[in-house]
């Protein structure tokens, strides 16, 4: 199963919510942090189970996310 890790420029983000609705697994939340646009930035609270399925990157408006994908073998 593939495994991933979303990146954010957090300074691009304009905290518009459309990743946190869209994935499937529920990872993504607006930080209580502001940018620099004194926005609140998306951001991956969970890693571990993201799966690489880059809808939040693919929703983004602002192109502000990108999708580290890792293939897992089993036993390593
Ligand atoms: S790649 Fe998929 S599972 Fe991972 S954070 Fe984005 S929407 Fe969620
Ligand atoms: S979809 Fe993009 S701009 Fe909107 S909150 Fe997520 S990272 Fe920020």
């Amino acid at each position: 199963m593939a495994r991933g890790k979303p990146e954010f420029d957090i300074e691009a983000c304009t905290g518009c919510n459309k990743c946190v609705d869209v994935c499937p697994q529920n990872i993504l939340m607006l930080s209580d942090k502001y940018n620099k646009q004194k926005k609140h930035f998306a951001e991956c609270f969970d890693e571990g189970r993201c799966t690489a399925c880059s809808e939040c990157s693919g929703i983004c408006p602002e192109y502000a996310i990108r999708i580290w994908s890792f293939s897992i073998t089993a036993g390593g």
